[in-house]
Order: C-alpha cells, then sequence, then structure tokens
C-alpha cells in the first residue's frame, strides 16, 4: 500500500521533522532539513569526490530538486564546520536558495572565500558560540564541540513540538591544541532542556576505544621532526588548524622556519589568521625563500597528502615543484588517514618521493608514531555522549549503514528509548510517536562539469 505522502511544504505546527538529503547512510555531502511549524531550516551544504573515469576526483552532492517543496519554505542556511561535506556545495546550489547562512567567524571565512568571483555574494549572519538566535521556529543554539577544524559547532535547536541536538562532526578531545576542549557538562541532560532526538555523527561506531587527542599527535610531529637532519615536509590537510599550529610550534622548538606548499594551504593559513588562529608559534617564510635556509632549519607543510595530481606532494614526487627539490637527507611525513578510494594515488605518490631520495612515513602505516588522529568519535565517546545527553530518540548520521546501525546499538545498550536508522530521502517524524516515513523522496546526487560549468544528474 502506498504510504499517504505528508505535504512537505507545510510541516503542522506540532510535527517536528527531519528530512536528510545527503549525509544520512554514506560519508560525504551533508545536507540536513529539520520541518516545523510550516518551514524548514537546512543544516550543512556539502560536496563530495567520486572518482571520474578518467581516475579525476568529480564533485558531487545532493540533488535538491526531489526537495523542492520543502525548499520553497526554507527558513536560513546553518553551517556547523569548514568542512567540504558540509559547506562545499554552498557555492554550486546557494542561487537555488539564497537564504541567510547563520555561522561562526572561522567558518564563515572560508565560505565567503568559496563565492570569490561570483555574481551572488552570501548573506551572512555572524554568530560566535553559546550565541543563540530565533530563526522563525526554530530556537538555535551553538555549542563548541571538538573535531579536525575550528569553530565546529553542535547545535541546540529548540522548538515547541520537541529539541534537537545535531551534534555535527565530533569527537572528545581534552586537549586540542586550537579551541576549547570538550566540555561535557554543556551536553548534560542536567544543563540542556529535554531533548526529543539527538542528531549524531557516528561515523567511527564500529571502531572501539577512544579517538586519539590532537595534543597527542602535536608530540609525535615534534618527536620526528627534532630526530630529522634534512628538511622535513608534511603533508596534512589545510583545514586541520590544529595540525598546522602543532606544526608552527614544532618548528619554533626545533629551530625551523616553516614554507606552506600548495593554494589551499595558503588559503586556509589567511583565514585562520583573520580569526584569530596561528598568531603565536607560526615561523612562516615565503616558499620561495626555502631555497636560502639550510635544510636542518626548513620545515614545510604541504598539499596533496591524497596524492591529487598537480598538489604539492604529487609535484614533488615527479621533481616538478617550482620553488624546490626534495634531497637524500629530507623526511615527507603523511600526517592524514587515506580517504577510501585514494590508495593508488597515495601508493603511487609514496613511491615517486623515495625515487627522489626522500624518507617517507605516512600515519596509516605508522599507529604508533601518533602522526594523525581521527576527528570523528569512536565507541566509547559515542557511549559517553548518550549517556550524557540521554535523548528521547538516537538518530545516527554521517555514516554508512553498518555504522549508523552499530551507532543505534550503542544507544539501545544505554536504554535510548527510539532509535531511528533511515537514509537520505527518508522523512524521520520527531514528535508524538518517533517514526521514519521511508522513501519519502527519490534522493540523488548532482555532478559538475568543470568543462560547462554546469550541474548534471548523475
Ligand atoms: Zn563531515
Ligand atoms: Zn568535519
Amino acid at each position: 500500500m502506498p504510504i499517504q505522502a505528508p505535504d512537505l511544504a507545510s510541516p503542522p505546527g506540532d510535527a517536528l521533522w527531519f528530512l536528510p538529503l545527503g549525509g544520512c547512510g554514506e560519508i560525504g555531502m551533508n545536507l540536513n532539513l529539520f520541518g516545523h511549524d510550516g518551514v524548514w531550516l537546512m543544516v550543512d551544504c556539502g560536496i563530495t569526490f567520486e572518482k571520474a573515469a578518467n581516475g579525476q576526483n568529480r564533485v558531487e552532492m545532493p540533488d535538491p530538486g526531489p526537495a523542492s517543496a520543502a525548499l520553497s519554505r526554507l527558513e536560513a542556511i546553518v553551517a556547523t564546520h569548514a568542512h567540504e561535506d558540509h559547506i562545499g556545495a554552498l557555492p554550486y546550489l546557494y542561487s537555488r536558495f539564497p537564504k541567510t547562512i547563520y555561522t561562526t567567524p572561522f567558518t564563515g571565512g572560508v565560505i565567503q572565500e568559496k563565492f570569490k568571483g561570483k555574481a551572488l555574494r552570501p548573506n551572512i549572519n555572524w554568530v560566535n558560540s553559546y550565541g543563540s538566535r530565533q530563526i522563525g521556529p526554530f530556537r538555535v543554539t551553538w555549542l563548541p564541540i571538538t573535531h579536525s577544524t575550528p569553530e565546529t559547532h553542535a547545535l541546540l535547536i529548540e522548538t515547541p513540538a520537541g529539541n534537537i541536538l545535531h551534534t555535527a562532526d565530533w569527537k572528545i578531545d581534552s586537549t586540542p591544541v586550537v579551541g576549547p576542549a570538550f566540555q561535557s557538562q554543556q551536553f548534560s541532560s542536567k544543563t540542556l532542556p529535554p531533548i526529543t532526538a539527538l542528531v549524531i555523527d557516528s561515523t567511527n561506531a564500529l571502531k572501539p576505544g577512544h579517538s586519539k587527542s590532537e595534543q597527542l599527535i602535536s608530540e609525535g610531529l615534534r618527536r620526528l621532526i627534532e630526530q630529522t637532519q634534512g628538511r622535513v615536509i608534511i603533508g596534512c590537510f589545510a583545514s586541520n588548524i590544529a595540525r598546522l599550529q602543532s606544526i608552527g610550534s614544532a618548528a619554533v622548538k626545533t629551530d625551523r622556519h616553516l614554507a606552506l606548499a600548495g593554494r589551499s594551504m595558503t588559503r586556509m593559513t589567511r583565514i585562520a589568521k583573520q580569526a584569530g588562529y596561528l598568531k603565536h608559534e607560526f615561523p612562516e617564510i615565503p616558499l620561495s625563500d626555502l631555497g636560502y635556509l639550510p635544510n636542518a632549519n626548513a620545515l614545510v607543510i604541504a598539499t596533496g597528502s591524497q596524492g591529487e595530481q598537480g598538489a604539492a606532494l604529487s609535484r614533488l614526487a615527479v621533481d616538478e615543484h617550482p620553488d624546490f627539490a626534495l634531497s637524500r637527507d629530507d623526511l615527507v611525513i603523511l600526517s592524514t588517514k587515506t580517504i577510501p578510494g585514494n590508495e593508488a594515488a597515495v601508493t603511487r605518490m609514496i613511491k615517486g618521493l623515495r625515487a627522489q631520495g626522500a624518507q617517507v612515513i605516512a600515519a596509516d602505516d605508522h599507529d604508533e608514531l601518533n602522526l594523525h588522529a581521527s576527528g570523528h568519535p569512536c565507541q566509547e565517546e559515542l557511549d559517553h555522549i548518550y549517556n550524557t545527553v540521554h535523548p528521547y530518540i538516537s538518530v545516527p548520521v554521517h555514516g554508512e549503514p553498518e555504522h549508523l546501525s552499530a551507532s543505534a546499538a550503542r544507544a539501545r545498550q544505554h536504554q535510548i528509548p527510539h532509535q531511528l536508522v533511515g537514509k537520505n530521502g527518508d522523512l524521520f517524524v520527531l514528535s508524538g510517536h518517533p517514526s521514519i516515513k521511508r522513501g519519502c523522496l527519490k534522493a540523488g546526487r548532482l555532478k559538475y562539469d568543470p568543462n560547462n560549468k554546469t550541474l548534471i544528474q548523475v
């Protein structure tokens, strides 16, 4: 029997709905919609990368088309943090729903940068940690949470029909190097109003234990740098400002100057400095000055740790970098995890770097050296947050189906009364008796064609 389709253009006043268009049942391209009292609130609008036939990465994102009824009643957009899988689709899709974007200074700075050269400028409403905004019928409060980029915020979304705690991407880090430590107390059921639904990043729900602290990585990197005679080149994600700060501090302690190789690295550090980060212990010099330094006094942070063609590390691997070349005593550290799908490109790049005479140490192969930490919670952390928040409903997101089920199982162990495990296009009914209207709309994807600068349905 076909289900009676709810009218997405007008969520009732006593309803609280959640409609994910991306990021639920998959990792990447998060786009969440919350509906109540005739309007919708969008939380995040991200992209994902897929391998095209030519081996290049192709940008894909949720297709907003099937949700046009809901989006015609969109009140605003909230961006939780500056990662591509949360804000990367805004430059592509914003013209279809040009509503105010509520976000914090660093995330907003990264968003503004993405719109450079575009006719349409985003209208940003700047919020600080612990700030609240009344957005239509939604009262939204920004609660800082630890992750792998600064100013990541969980959202408390209050409505008369129920309250949501949306974790955003998170981990429990008591020594995050940049930004405040994880504050368990602010998520306690004693501090928060009763939480109807906890929408929770469950990426690492299959991993036992606890994620590593960023401070541990800071020490691991410093130790390796200290032991090296030649130049050290570190590949890491440009948005991981805490990692950049750790490397900067290690540079000061080991009497090295710091050069940045790669456009995204210079762009991100500039935005970070504008937002007040990387102000101390970041002894930056122009990359073109590197040649004037003794090798023992040089440290380089480079883009391209995923083996991306044309990025700094890949150019070094084929000895085609315009500013410098590797030599025998140099050490390359890959301070990242290889994203599934990129293994072949990374292996090829490592081979090339070694062929240039450098030693290469990859975090993937040396867990014991503490060269990379995940930004997502393992099982002990999920247990902690379920116990601390104790919501009425658990809604695992930001994971493949097996991650979502594993997170729901942990919620059950902690006596969370309801677990709703669904996928993109499902309508999660969070008010009244919790339920899922499966396949409420047909969730799809758009891909970006860089030649014609158009979006095409996948
Ligand atoms: Zn994410
Ligand atoms: Zn993230």
